[in-house]
């Protein structure tokens, strides 16, 4: 089992072109900043720039009013994820009100964490999930850097960690249900982090629609 940790690597420049929690959208020439589809009908917060095989993935949640706009559903409209083309992005000025931006940028590096099943002790009734296995694995690494606990910004590709069958999303477009593409953490510290509820956020993508979703757990 591999898994591809995403890893805290110190703060980047707001409209830098790595993986990174934070900072502004780079999106195409064009682009809207969208708008809150649950109660509040405000801008959506700016989460995530994660680059893929195929593009990069741009993360939005609503966080004007937490709690009242349904944040962890896929389908609320309280949260949007895009699948951009990789090129001729350009930084995205947020709207003048509205919960839009995280204060700090956090770059990330990625870690693939090789596990062989057998080797952990599997007395849980539970099957082994690869990415607590990798998530839980790099906490208990010896080197100390930032405060290992809150390093792990979350993972991608793989499969999604112990979530039922009935949240996966169906695309909007063409009703498959969509791909699993990145887990999300919190983050490094309170100030910064992304607000997930405590909870930790799950990436889809229909990769042929062009299409994302986001829920949490
Ligand atoms: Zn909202
Ligand atoms: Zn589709």
């Amino acid at each position: 089992m591999q898994t591809t940790l995403m890893i805290y690597d110190g703060t980047a420049p707001a409209d830098s072109g790595v993986p990174r929690t934070g900072g502004v959208p780079l999106a195409p020439a064009g682009f809207t900043w969208p708008i809150c589809g649950s109660s509040c009908g405000g801008p959506l917060q700016f989460f995530a720039h994660l680059p893929v095989e195929d593009g990069v993935l741009s993360v939005f949640v609503c966080q004007n009013d937490p709690g009242a706009c349904e944040s962890w559903d896929a389908t609320s409209g309280a949260n949007r994820v895009y699948l951009f083309p990789r090129e001729e992005l350009q930084p995205v000025e947020a709207p003048a009100t509205g919960v839009t931006l995280l204060p700090a940028t956090s770059a990330i590096r990625t870690h693939v964490v090789t596990l062989d099943p057998a080797e952990d002790d599997d007395h849980d009734e539970l099957a082994p999930d690869a990415y607590d296995l990798a998530r839980s694995g790099w906490k208990r690494e010896p080197e100390e850097r930032f405060g290992k606990q809150r390093e792990v910004l979350g993972s991608l590709g793989g499969s999604p960690s112990y979530l039922e069958d009935d949240r996966l999303p169906a695309c909007p477009a063409c009703t498959d249900t969509m791909e699993f593409a990145a887990h999300l953490e919190e983050g490094i510290s309170a100030q910064s982090a992304m607000n997930l509820g405590g909870r930790l956020g799950y990436v889809f993508v229909c990769r042929a629609c062009r299409e994302g979703a986001f829920l949490t757990d």
